[in-house]
Order: C-alpha cells, then sequence, then structure tokens
C-alpha cells in the first residue's frame, strides 16, 4: 500500500450547516479569516512549547516557534504555515471534519431556521477554520503533528462543500493551510493588504509573523528573498500600559479567550512582591449565547502563562466560581512550569493569585459601576445573575458583592435591574429600619404582589426578586451595612402602635368573617388573620418567617423533589367588598362558600400560583356575578 490514494470523506452534516453559514453571512467581513488561521498557529505554537516541557524531543532542534505568511499570485494562493504542535490525521479528522468543539453544538442548537437571526448569532459565535472558506474556493492542509515521522504528516483537501479528501504525505513540523482564493478576492494577493490586516487584528500574537521583506528597486531583486517580522511578537501582556492602545486590548482579546464580542472593560496588573505575576482580565460584553453559561462544568477563558509559556485554561483554579464570566491571562514568574491542575488546586502561590483576582475584579466592577454606569448596566444584565452567587459563595467579600447587586424596585421603572442597596437606603422612610423585598416568579407577579400593597400607600420601598436565584440568595441575604432584609410575603409585619391598634380593632370587628372563612375552608387553610399588608387586594398568602416561598416550592416539585405541601396562612382585607360581601350571606349557604373559595383562589393567583380546579373557579366567579 504505497501510493495510497486519497480518501474522500464526508463532514459531519453539522460542520456542512455551519460553512454554509460562515459563507453566507461573513461575506462583509471578509478579513476576520486571516485573524481566525493566525490565533489557531498561535494557539499550535503554544501547545507545543508546553509540550515540550515534559518532551524536549518534540521540539526536533527547532525552537523558534514563528508563523509565516506567503502569497503567489499566479497560483492565486495565500499560505499560512506555523511550525507549532501539529495534527495526526485522526485529530484533522476530529477537529476539521467533525463538530468537536462543544460550543459548536451548543451554538447549532440554538439555531433558529430563520437565515437573518442565525447570521447575527454566528457572529456572536464565531467560525475559526471555517472561515477560509469565506475567500476561498479550495482549502489545503498540511500538518503534521509534532514527534511522528516525516512521513506520517497529512495532506488534507475541501472545497468546504460537503466532501473532502485525506492522504498520508510528507510534511514539515506543524500545519499548514493554503487557501486557493476565489476570483473576486484578488485584495488578498496583495502582501501590503495582508500587512495591514496582521497590524489591524494580530499584532498582539506572542510569536513572529513574518513575510518577505518587501523589495525596492532592481538591484535588491536579485537579492535572496529575506523574511521579516511584521508584528510585535511579544506577549501583550508584557508590554507597558502605556504603550498599549484600546485596539491592542481588544484584539487580543478576542484572541485569548476565543471570544467574539468586545471587551467591556479591562485590568491590566503587575504584582511584585513575595511572588509576581501579570494579570490582564477582561469582562465580556455579552454573556455565551446558551445561557446554560451557569454550568460550572464548563469554565474557559483564563489562561495561566507561566513565564510566558502557556500552561492551561485555568478558570477554575484561579477564580471563584461566581466570577466564572472573566477572560484573559495570568502569567506567573514563580510557578513551576511542570505544574498539574492537581497540584494548582493546592497551591499557597495559587491560591494567593486567586484572591488577587478576586480583588481585581472586584475592583474593576466597583470602578465601573461608580465611574460608568451604563457599561456596569450592561455589564449587570448580562453577568448580574452570575454575580448573585458570589452572595453565598465568597463570604469575605459578601458586602462588597452586595453593594454592586442591582435590583428592580417599586421606585424604579420596569424590569430592569437599576437600585443598589445604596440607593435603597439612601430614600429609605422616616423610621424605616429594614430593607423590604418581595420574591416571586416573573417581574409581573413581583411587581403585582398584594403582599406589597400597604408598604407601597406607605410610601415605603420594595426590592422586586424574579430571578431564579433570588430566592436563594435571598437566604444568605440577612444584612447589608446594618439593616436586615425581610420578605414582605413573611412573617408578621411590624406595625406602628397606632396601626397595631387600628388592626386589633379590625381583627375584633372581623372575628366573625374570619371563624366563617376558616369553617368553609377546612384544612385549605393554616389560618385567617385580618391584613397588615392589604390596602386594595382581598386576600394574600403569607408564609412563616423560614417557610420556603411558594414559587420556589412549585418548581422543585417541577424539578421532581419531595416538598411536603404545608397549607397556606390566608390573609384577609376585611374592607374589601368580596369580604363584606361574605359576611352578609347566610353562614351556610352555596354563596358563602363560594366567596371563601373565591377569596382563597384569588389570593393564590395573585402569588402566581396555579389553581386546581380552573373550571370551578370560573363558574364560582360567574355564578357571583350573574
Ligand atoms: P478553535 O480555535 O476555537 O478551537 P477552530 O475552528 O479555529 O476553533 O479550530 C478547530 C481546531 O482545529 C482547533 O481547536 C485545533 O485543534 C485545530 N487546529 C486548527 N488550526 C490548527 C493549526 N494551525 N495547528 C494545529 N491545530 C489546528
Ligand atoms: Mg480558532
Amino acid at each position: 500500500m504505497s501510493a495510497v490514494v486519497p480518501e474522500t470523506r464526508r463532514f459531519e452534516a453539522e460542520v456542512e450547516q455551519v460553512l454554509k453559514l460562515v459563507t453566507h453571512s461573513l461575506y462583509s467581513h471578509k478579513e476576520i479569516f486571516l485573524r481566525e488561521l493566525i490565533s489557531n498557529a498561535s494557539d499550535a505554537c503554544d501547545k507545543l512549547r508546553f509540550e515540550a516541557i515534559a518532551n524536549p524531543a518534540l521540539s526536533e532542534g527547532d525552537n523558534e516557534l514563528r508563523i509565516e505568511i506567503e502569497v503567489d499570485k499566479e497560483a492565486r494562493t495565500l499560505t499560512l504555515r506555523d511550525n507549532g504542535i501539529g495534527m495526526t490525521r485522526d485529530e484533522v479528522i476530529e477537529n476539521i471534519g467533525t463538530v468537536a468543539r462543544s460550543g459548536t453544538r451548543r451554538f447549532l442548537e440554538s439555531l433558529s431556521g430563520d437565515a437573518r437571526k442565525d447570521t447575527a448569532l454566528i457572529g456572536q459565535f464565531g467560525v475559526g477554520f471555517y472561515s477560509a472558506f469565506v475567500v476561498a474556493d479550495k482549502v489545503t492542509l498540511l500538518s503534521r503533528r509534532a514527534g511522528t515521522e516525516a512521513s506520517e504528516g497529512v495532506h488534507w483537501e475541501s472545497t468546504g462543500t460537503g466532501e473532502y479528501t485525506i492522504e498520508t504525505a510528507e510534511a514539515a513540523r506543524g500545519t499548514t493551510v493554503i487557501l486557493h482564493l476565489k476570483p473576486e478576492e484578488d485584495e488578498f494577493l496583495e502582501p501590503w493588504r495582508v500587512r495591514t490586516l496582521v497590524g489591524k487584528y494580530s499584532d498582539h500574537i506572542a510569536f513572529p509573523i513574518r513575510m518577505l521583506k518587501q523589495r525596492h528597486g532592481e538591484q535588491e531583486a536579485a537579492a535572496e528573498p529575506e523574511m521579516e517580522t511584521i508584528n510585535h511578537a511579544s506577549a501583550l501582556w508584557t508590554r507597558p500600559k502605556s504603550e498599549l492602545k484600546d485596539e491592542d486590548y481588544q484584539g487580543f482579546y478576542k484572541h485569548a479567550a476565543h471570544a467574539y464580542d468586545e471587551p467591556l472593560a479591562w485590568t491590566h496588573n503587575r504584582v511584585e512582591g513575595n511572588q509576581s505575576y501579570t494579570s490582564l482580565l477582561f469582562l465580556p460584553t455579552q454573556a455565551p449565547f446558551d445561557m446554560a453559561f451557569s454550568g460550572r462544568d464548563e469554565r474557559k477563558g483564563l489562561k495561566l502563562y507561566i513565564r510566558r509559556v502557556f500552561i492551561m485554561d485555568a478558570s477554575e483554579q484561579l477564580l471563584p466560581s461566581y466570577l466564572r464570566f472573566v477572560r484573559g491571562v495570568v502569567d506567573s514568574d514563580d510557578l513551576p512550569l511542570n505544574v498539574s491542575r492537581e497540584i494548582l488546586q493546592e497551591n499557597r502561590l495559587v491560591q494567593q493569585i486567586r484572591s488577587g483576582l478576586t480583588k481585581r475584579t472586584l475592583d474593576l466592577l466597583d470602578s465601573l459601576a461608580a465611574d460608568q454606569k451604563e457599561k456596569y448596566a450592561t455589564f449587570f444584565s448580562a453577568f448580574g445573575s452570575v454575580l448573585k452567587e458570589g452572595i453565598a459563595e465568597d463570604f469575605s467579600n459578601k458586602e462588597r458583592i452586595a453593594k454592586l447587586l442591582r435590583f428592580a424596585s417599586t421606585k424604579s421603572e420596569g424590569a430592569a435591574a437599576t437600585v443598589s442597596l445604596d440607593d435603597y437606603i439612601a430614600r429609605m422612610a422616616e423610621g424605616q429600619e429594614t430593607i423590604w423585598y418581595v420574591t416571586a416568579d416573573s417581574y409581573a407577579a413581583a411587581a403585582n404582589s398584594p403582599q406589597l400593597e400597604a408598604l407601597k400607600s406607605r410610601g415605603i420601598e420594595v426590592l422586586l426578586m424574579f430571578e431564579r436565584i433570588d430566592e436563594w440568595v435571598s437566604g444568605h441575604l440577612s444584612e447589608y451595612a446594618g439593616k436586615k432584609f425581610r420578605n414582605v410575603a413573611k412573617g408578621d409585619i411590624k406595625l406602628s402602635d397606632d396601626e397595631q391598634k387600628q388592626r386589633d380593632e379590625a381583627e375584633k370587628e372581623a372575628a366573625p368573617i374570619i371563624s366563617r372563612l376558616k369553617e368553609l375552608l377546612g384544612d385549605k387553610v393554616r389560618d385567617v388573620k385580618v391584613s397588615a399588608r392589604l390596602t386594595e387586594s382581598a386576600a394574600c398568602l403569607v408564609l412563616d418567617e423560614y417557610e420556603m416561598a411558594l414559587h420556589m416550592q412549585r418548581l422543585m416539585r417541577a424539578a421532581g423533589q419531595d416538598v411536603p405541601a404545608q397549607a397556606p396562612v390566608l390573609e384577609i382585607n376585611p374592607q374589601h367588598a368580596l369580604v363584606k360581601r361574605l359576611g352578609d350571606e347566610a353562614a351556610d349557604s352555596t354563596r358563602a362558600a363560594d366567596l371563601a373559595l373565591i377569596i382563597l383562589d384569588q389570593a393564590r393567583l395573585a402569588e402566581g400560583g396555579q389553581l386546581d380546579d380552573p373550571a370551578a373557579f370560573l363558574r364560582r366567579m360567574n355564578a357571583l356575578v350573574g
């Protein structure tokens, strides 16, 4: 089997789908293919350098990692060559022929089938290697994994339409990608154009990117062709801040974080002391399109370097989970190069870096919150629910994190979270000592909750919490700046002496109605009381101080958990027409029984609950109106 016939294989169906989308959606920013391919070449060089620490033979005597770009006007090709890690045949099939990246899978799952929306999505998601097909009608890839024989190279070729060929070939270590440019893509055959693009998108790449030296005049034309480095070719984070422009940071972010949005903000620092390290941390603008982002298993985007050598993605070791949206790099001078994930977990220096990075991140958020409110709002709407986890997770920074939280409230417009706890405290009513909040499963249910009525009418602000995580967060947030938190739906509401007197009166007056309700509702309720919360609604359901919110109980049951159902406490508003009417009906009439059930069901509905028998509720309502 010496002359092997190239094998023709089909791309995975998903790859075809991605390819089609990419080529159709990127024509307005075609040039990003260059950034993508250079980024891959740089990753490949990083990987080789890392593997060569444990296995120096992999370098094959060629330690000068580099990326070379060549144009050939006659052949109409643009070639990118790296002497990085390279790929085996299986790796080529796996990395290029299938959708190996979980990100790609999730991207495909999120496709809507609506071409316009999907095109917008791909911009967020990025396209990597496949962007080559935006400008090329054929792509040839030649690769050889470091450490394998020269004859074990791989030759891969495709026109990007469903199939590719793959065969064994002689190859140098690393990967060469040859783009056979489409007829209309002449611009990428112009060396100056390519240089400009490298300057624009890839200057921050830490390895030299080289091109043939431009020749001027005839004398020089006779000379041997010479390569020159066209990028800055040093790790961006090692360069002085004063030398770096916003564009440099922005370009670097996209490469280092494999991200496609713009960074919202960054913080670049050098620490010297008992240990030295440099960190460059970014806040993204957009949450990853899959909100399964809360899945803690897949954390990427914070790269650990040791003395300029890329070691691994170590977000999990270097940042607490509630800051997992942070992207960037950390470069340590002191950790041993042969560090493993397990060692990282326990290393004292790593623990110090971790708390240092936590502090830097919180500092950055503080300064955004103080000076760039709009940016902070963008951040919070994308990642606020992740940050909230810190309340339970990071005891030592709890107060700082609480300060950074934003909520919707009865004194702000709409569902957007804009009110800070400091805002709330600054405008507390006279004599108010508590931070009031309500939890529900939607903004509407929270904002319209009957439990708020009395507080609202007294001008007391209530924070509206309606994200899933809020119930959990509020369980861990008992105090801020010396003020206690109270859920308006739980326990007794403390009244002033005057109000207490009035309520005792009302309770006495309403005694017959209360006992009637207790009788008619039986074990459907645990107790019936006159409410200090209501001014407009007929009734509401109230929980004990430590009881789980009703919408949470529903969620947990839906998730298959066994949550014992306890009959609720019903609080009534004796001033309400329905309640008064109940008092007027003959005790044993169907009307009275109907009214009692309607009052209870209304309380359930207002809380966001579902009725056991909605048809019966409607029948009773209609009978009442008719
Ligand atoms: P990503 O870079 O985000 O992983 P790409 O589509 O750009 O996605 O690349 C897919 C994979 O193909 C890479 O993860 C890598 O394993 C492999 N690959 C691409 N280009 C190279 C290269 N020049 N050298 C080695 N491997 C490469
Ligand atoms: Mg890539």
